[in-house]
């Protein structure tokens, strides 16, 4: 079981404010409303290889490259990962065992993503950087970081879990979660509106999967998917016509309004690139004592992780 996380791209006063919503209270009327909702798809994984047309997974990845860091230094984003209780608490992922890597597309060459691969994580960073090439580069330029380790938990961060290997939709529904933010006024998500939630309860027969009754924001994560197909690779109206009771239209409300908020950043346009800068560094600490006695921290401080709690790093 493995999970990839990926960073939203924002300074920190924005940073803080959305990602506070993400801990939804799970008594919420509303979603238990939502639960109740009928689920069309029996998990959205079918977009990455729908025939006739091909699938998410068919994107074109752009050229690019990736370069790996001198040992030494860690994103702090990366160094939670070692004492954090984990899938089956018996592996971690030491900082000292924390593969660091620059990650560039040939369309946006300038903004490299910051990409953590832990050593004992099946996926390899050739994987990684191709299947995160897939995502659109207006979508893909929202995010400034991903990291896989062999951990579930993402600690109020966005995340999913799962073999993760050629899953486009995977990486879409990562996106999704930064542009229900982005997407948002005020740095408030779109699906913490009355509009979105009006959308789904009052208009709409079913929702796209069950994973989408989980909660507000996994719903337009969800959604974010199919939107993501039906700019990329198919006309959705078309693949699952009928009526409210027999086609796709059941989700029209949410699906349509997805669709509309999504179109600038999923529909190709030849020669796309990104266009925006990225608003600050990744900040980087000390991996632990033994990088710092090898005089490979210059120049930044030392993680506040517990080191008593982490297993399998040197003495
Ligand atoms: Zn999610």
């Amino acid at each position: 079981m493995f999970s990839f996380f990926l960073a939203f791209n924002f300074p920190l006063a924005t940073l803080l404010s959305p990602l506070g919503t993400l801990a939804q209270d799970p008594r919420d009327a509303t979603v238990l409303r939502l639960e109740k909702m009928p689920a069309f798809f029996s998990g959205l994984n079918i977009f990455n290889t729908e025939e006739p047309c091909g699938g998410l997974n068919g994107l074109c990845v752009p050229r690019g490259y990736y370069q790996r860091h001198q040992w030494g230094k860690i994103p702090v984003f990366c160094v939670e990962n070692a004492t954090k209780p984990l899938v089956n608490e018996t592996t971690y992922c030491s900082p000292y065992d924390v593969e660091v890597y620059n990650v560039s597309y040939d369309d946006c060459p300038d903004h490299p993503v910051t990409m953590c691969r832990c050593q004992n994580a099946s996926v390899s960073i050739s994987q990684m950087h191709h299947d995160f090439g897939k995502v659109p580069v207006r979508a893909r330029q929202w995010i400034r970081a991903v990291k896989a380790i062999p951990d579930q938990s993402c600690n109020g961060h966005i995340c999913i879990n799962g073999p993760c290997l050629s899953s486009t939709s995977v990486y879409l529904h990562e996106v999704g979660h930064s542009l229900d933010v982005v997407l948002g006024s005020q740095g408030r998500c779109v699906s913490d509106t009355d509009e979105w939630r009006d959308a789904v309860l009052n208009n709409d027969t079913c929702v796209p999967d069950g994973y989408s009754e989980a909660s507000w924001h996994e719903n337009f994560a969800q959604n974010t998917v199919i939107a993501a197909y039906h700019h990329t690779v198919r006309n959705i109206w078309d693949a699952y016509p009928g009526n409210a009771s027999t086609g796709i239209s059941c989700m029209k409300g949410a699906l349509q309004k997805t669709i509309d908020l999504t179109r600038e950043i999923f529909v190709y346009k030849k020669g796309m690139s990104c266009d925006r800068t990225w608003t600050g560094p990744v900040t980087f600490v000390c991996m632990g004592p033994e990088a710092r006695k090898q005089g490979l921290c210059e120049g930044v401080e030392d993680s506040n992780i517990d080191w008593a709690k982490v297993t399998g790093t040197p003495v």
